[in-house]
């Protein structure tokens, strides 16, 4: 069976949703469907929960009177044709639009504000299902609040899920399965979610679960490119990646895969192919297992990072000082990106600044502390064979009038990683575009 992702342009009207349709009437079935919300549904939920935080019921108001109207636009055009399915799908959505509402009277905490943001994937989901309905598919719509569900490390529970899904799928056969991205309950049974962009984690979880013969992830752009494309001119689609090449490149920018879907897959051996439903005939990338014998394969940029470097004499010939270092940004769970040191200097990345005062206090304590904010890591990725010479030339070429903050180079075979001052980021992607893939143009 296989897993298909559509992401929030992709089901963002009734046209995008019939096109959604029309993709997954051509595959095999039977197959399971993820959806997000709708674009830009998740977005004003979060307004709606803020604007109830700080108390402007006006804003409130306006968030959910906007949802109302994308929802029942979309349902009027979907299901103009069927007057029954029309009047179920009303029915639902002025049921959410109830729940919304009443929020207003309610104390705000943590707990309202995923039951508010859940509501977007909810949504669509019953509105694409009461679609395919229309379509007289042998279609099921499945709660993923039934069987998506983290433990107390608010981690996946990979168990649950297959045997929770596995069992709805035996009770229930049917060729077409519609469930929600990024939903799901909590060790506690509470509604939660995934964090942000976390629909294609769902589906790489339920590919794992089911042990899919692939996941589908549909976008609105024709796969990972070699560079990013807001900022490079001719940009190409990558054709196939590993594991752990998608991974460094999803991590250190390319928004296109969100970056805790692929170990799931990777886990299980679940290739994962990302699509384009503007153009559901192109090729795409294919992530799997192998590895393409290519050295550089692509760039990818991350901003608003913060660097750090603690300079000790302290660390000269000691041992035991990085742990206690690395034990000052775990006190704060906050994770390190990257890191190089000299005999006696230490620097180090985040990109979640929420405790850095704290930490930088602490840090004091063994040495002088600098910090640099607005850095950008560039990171490239490919195939390096370290006994093969000659990697760093056409990288270090491109960056020649560029000042290195940082770099870092064999922590893994897939990435060499440059830490820059943001300001210089446009010119670094574009000097290495020009050096790195206009000299061999070879795609892999
Ligand atoms: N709707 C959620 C978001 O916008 C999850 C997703 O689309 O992946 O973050
Ligand atoms: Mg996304």
């Amino acid at each position: 069976m296989k897993v298909l992702k559509f992401g929030g342009t992709s089901v963002g009207s009734a046209e995008r949703m019939r096109s959604v349709a029309s993709i997954i009437a051509q595959e095999q079935k039977p197959l399971m469907v993820v959806l997000s919300a709708m674009s830009g549904v998740t977005n004003r939920l979060v307004d709606l929960s803020n604007a109830l935080k700080a108390g402007h019921l006006g804003l409130a108001r306006q968030a959910v009177a906007d949802i109302e109207q994308k929802h029942r636009q979309a349902a009027e055009s979907l299901l103009a044709e069927s007057p029954a399915l029309l009047q179920e799908a009303l029915a639902y959505i002025a049921d959410t639009i109830q729940l919304l509402t009443s929020s207003f009277a309610m104390p705000w905490s943590i707990e309202l504000e995923k039951i508010l943001l859940a509501q977007g994937e909810l949504l669509s989901t019953h509105l694409f299902y009461f679609y395919t309905r229309t379509l007289n598919w042998d279609s099921r719509l499945l709660s993923a609040l039934s069987f998506m569900r983290t433990d107390e490390h608010n981690e996946p529970d990979i168990n649950y899920i297959r045997r929770e899904l596995l069992g709805q799928l035996e009770a229930h056969p049917a060729e077409v399965y519609i469930t929600q991205g990024y939903i799901c309950r909590n060790a506690k049974d509470q509604i939660d979610n995934l964090r942000r962009g976390g629909s294609d984690y769902t589906a790489s979880l339920v590919g794992a679960a089911i042990g899919a013969e692939e996941v589908q992830i549909w976008t609105d752009i024709d796969g990972m490119h070699n560079n990013d494309p807001r900022i490079v001119p001719d940009t190409f689609p990558l054709r196939k990646l590993s594991f752990d090449e998608a991974a460094e490149l999803a991590y250190f920018g390319a928004k296109i895969l969100h970056p805790a879907s692929i170990l799931p897959a990777q886990k299980y051996k679940i290739p994962v192919r990302l699509l384009n439903t503007m153009e559901p005939q192109a090729p795409g990338t294919l992530i799997t297992d192998e590895s393409v014998e290519r050295d550089i394969k692509a760039i990818a940029a991350k901003d608003g990072i913060t660097a750090i470097k603690i300079k000790s004499s302290r660390m000269l010939l000691a041992y035991g000082f990085l742990r206690r270092v690395f034990e000052v940004f775990e006190r704060y769970r906050t994770p390190i990106d990257m890191i190089t040191t000299s005999e006696v200097a230490v620097s180090l990345t985040i990109d979640d600044d929420t405790h850095l005062d704290e930490i930088v206090k602490e840090l004091q304590a063994f040495g002088h502390v600098e910090v640099d904010k607005e850095q950008t890591i560039v990171c490239i990725v490919g195939n390096f064979v370290a006994d093969k010479p000659g990697v760093g030339v056409g990288i270090f070429e491109a960056l020649r009038n560029i000042p290195l903050r940082m770099i870092s180079y064999g922590g893994s075979p897939h990435n060499i990683s440059l830490l820059l001052d943001t300001r210089y980021k446009k010119e670094a992607l574009l000097s290495l575009n020009e050096h790195l893939f206009k000299a061999e143009p070879a795609r892999s």
